[in-house]
């Protein structure tokens, strides 16, 4: 569920209905010549024309310097003016807030992190509103900012606040509102899962397709998916449904006693703590991918063995949901490169021969990608009005 609190952010939804629609195809597929936004949307050039007069007139469309039509007719495609609005995105984890300054298309134009030393919710927001702040400034002169973005893993509710974010120790934490109070700018919370599938849907991986799954890989392990052009919301999206799936019976126990589930192979934790054991000394994440990479047999026997167990995951999500594409992305997605064979082994294996082959794509990611998510949510809420 997205939630937005303060002032309205909804300057593009007041186009309403079709007129909403050409600016929207425009802003996602744009910049465009008329007959080809007439043609997709199947409008009459007369009634394109008066659609976007209106549009152009308030400035949510420019017309832009364009080629020559094949008829020898000069040709102004429609576009956005993609640096005239701003939007901040934040991702909050256990121990830090990474933040993003992104265009209406949500090019990033500055980031940065900072630690929190505290997960005092009034810390918290302290930390966050100087983040934004500098990082606002960094992004330099050029547009308004029209909304901050900010995601986490747990769930929020529609009036701004933290339900449920275990890694924080947060329930019932009003923090959008308290965000907005010390920024002044409107603020949006959303799941981190559910913010990072809607951005790979408008403006990442999953452009132009209706019917995808995301599975994530870091601290813990999360899937959303898309049918219908839709990424699916319910009550338990913020929970990690998935993180109990069982996928190596001779795995090791997570901290509900299942042997081989999908946290106790993917997560993080979990493979750092199998190599340092092996090894007998402490590794962190890169350490381990490093020293498989170099050849070293312990980290490269916990890297293939997880990397397996997340080919059968995405088989399985293949098997289950059928989408036409499925993303890997998250923090940990070094996994999937450093385990490529072991995966693709798994993903054959867990098929069915006559199947079609899954579409996976491997998407390197950090926590900027995550905030750059939140940036998205602000940018749909902005463009799609409130609870998108
Ligand atoms: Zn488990």
């Amino acid at each position: 569920m997205t939630a937005s609190t303060g002032p309205a952010v909804t300057a593009w939804a007041t186009a309403a209905g079709p007129a909403h629609d050409v600016a929207l195809t425009v802003l996602l597929e744009g910049p465009l010549p008329r007959s080809e936004i007439a043609r997709r949307l199947g409008l009459s050039a007369g009634t394109l024309t008066r659609l976007a007069r209106p549009l152009l007139d308030a400035g949510l469309l420019v017309e832009t310097e364009g080629a020559h039509a094949p008829s020898g007719h000069p040709t102004r495609p429609l576009d956005v003016d993609e640096s005239a609005h701003r939007f901040v995105g934040v991702k909050l984890t256990q121990h830090t807030a990474h933040v993003v300054v992104t265009t209406l298309r949500a090019r990033v134009l500055a980031s940065d992190e900072a630690l929190l030393l505290s997960s005092d919710p009034a810390q918290v927001v302290e930390v966050v509103a100087s983040l934004v702040t500098a990082a606002v400034g960094r992004a330099g002169a050029g547009g308004a900012v029209r909304a901050v973005g900010v995601s986490l893993g747990g769930s929020v509710t529609a009036g701004g606040s933290v339900v449920d974010a275990r890694f924080l120790g947060w329930r019932d934490v009003p923090l959008g509102p308290a965000l907005q109070a010390a920024l002044g700018l409107p603020v949006v919370l959303d799941n981190d899962l559910l913010s990072l599938s809607r951005a790979e849907q408008w403006f990442g991986a999953a452009r132009g397709c209706d019917h995808f799954a995301v599975v994530t890989v870091g601290e813990g392990v999360g899937y959303a998916y898309a049918v219908h052009g839709q990424v699916v919301d319910h009550p338990d999206a913020g929970i990690g449904l998935v993180g109990h799936l069982p996928l190596d019976p001779n795995g090791p126990l997570c901290r509900l006693g299942h042997a081989g589930c999908a946290d106790a192979m993917l997560s993080t934790a979990s493979i750092t703590t199998r190599a340092s054991l092996a090894l007998g000394r402490r590794l962190h994440r890169d350490e381990v991918y490093d020293l498989a990479e170099a050849g070293d047999p312990v980290c490269r026997r916990v890297v293939d063995d997880s990397a397996r167990a997340l080919g059968r995951l995405v088989a399985t999500v293949g098997a289950l949901v059928a989408p036409r594409k499925v993303i890997i992305s998250g923090e940990g997605v070094r996994l999937a490169e450093v385990g490529a064979a072991a995966l693709q082994t798994a993903l054959v294996e867990n098929r069915s021969p006559q199947a079609t082959p899954l579409d996976v794509e491997v998407q390197v990611t950090g926590f900027a990608e995550w905030a750059r998510g939140a940036a998205v949510t602000a940018i749909r809420t902005f463009v799609l009005g409130e609870g998108s």
